[in-house]
């Protein structure tokens, strides 16, 4: 237990970070936002470095979001994603993905993520980069055409047959770990990197690349940057503010602090 001293200190470093936050995006002119899966953990989503429970606690994620891992036993991926497409459709967004909804209406705001899910669109934020994806579709495995969901629920097969290619499966409409990135969706994500004022990277370990290097792309332009997470990452040291607080508890005080001198 602090000693109450320490304790108060504590609370005022939290309070006084939060404060520095609401003052510089209340005057930025376009603040860019990273976000990653730790966003979503308030929502009970478990990100990849949490520990894994129960069913898959045999495998490492990082070890079945891979092309060759769905190469090797595509029944075992399609039926990891089912199950995470699952806990994702159960869940709901929380106070950070509402925040960041009304930060987009305070100031202008490009929201990039590495999310796959869909809780930023479920909050509001409908026009939110998905860097990787989104678990909610399906893609042959071929030619990353899209497959419908009224064709996926008339299969049997697990994955289900591609319709558009003989050899085609239906796979998670996400990027894995040694794929490329939609270059559309990379380059406006740069583009607003170039341009923002404020940078905020919220939950993400930034061990993953390209996205983990758009704060360091805006600095070089710049912008000043804040990350928001309760653990230290390889950003950590280059951040201009740090609040090393859950997003779901920052960035709504972060907007309640707006007004404040
Ligand atoms: P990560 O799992 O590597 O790291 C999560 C980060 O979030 C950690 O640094 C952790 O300290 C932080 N964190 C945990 N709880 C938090 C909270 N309440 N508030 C703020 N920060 C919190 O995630 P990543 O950096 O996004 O990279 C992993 C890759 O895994 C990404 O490519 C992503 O597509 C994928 N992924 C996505 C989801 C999702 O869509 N929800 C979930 C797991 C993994």
């Amino acid at each position: 237990m602090p000693a109450p001293a320490a304790a108060a200190h504590a609370k005022l470093g939290r309070m006084d970070a939060i404060h520095r936050l609401a003052a510089r995006l209340r005057r930025a002119r376009h603040i860019l936002v990273l976000t990653g899966a730790g966003i979503s953990a308030e929502s009970g989503i478990a990100t990849f470095r949490d520990a894994q429970d129960g069913l898959w606690a045999r495998f490492r994620p990082e070890d079945l979001a891979t092309p060759e891992a769905f190469r090797r036993d595509p029944a075992l991926v399609w039926r990891w994603y089912a199950w995470r497409r699952e806990q994702v459709a159960a869940a709901q967004p929380n106070a950070a993905h509402r925040a960041l909804v009304e930060l987009a209406q305070r100031r202008p705001t490009t929201l990039v993520t590495q999310n796959v899910d869909d809780l930023h669109q479920r909050a509001g934020s409908t026009d939110a980069i998905c860097l990787h994806g989104s678990i909610m579709r399906s893609i042959c495995s071929v030619t990353r055409l899209e497959i419908s969901a009224d064709w996926l629920a008339a299969q049997t097969g697990e994955p289900p047959r591609s319709p558009h290619h003989a050899d085609g499966l239906a796979r998670p409409g996400v990027v894995w770990f040694g794929e490329n990135l939609p270059a559309d969706a990379l380059e406006r994500a740069a583009a607003a990197a170039r341009d923002c004022d404020a940078v905020l990277a919220i939950g993400t370990s930034a061990l993953v690349y390209p996205a983990a290097g758009l704060p360091a792309l805006a600095q070089r332009h710049g912008a000043w940057f804040a990350e928001i997470n309760p653990q230290p990452t390889p950003l950590t040291a280059t951040a201009d503010l740090v609040v090393a607080q859950a997003a779901g508890l920052a960035l709504p005080a972060a907007l309640a602090a707006w007004e404040d001198p």
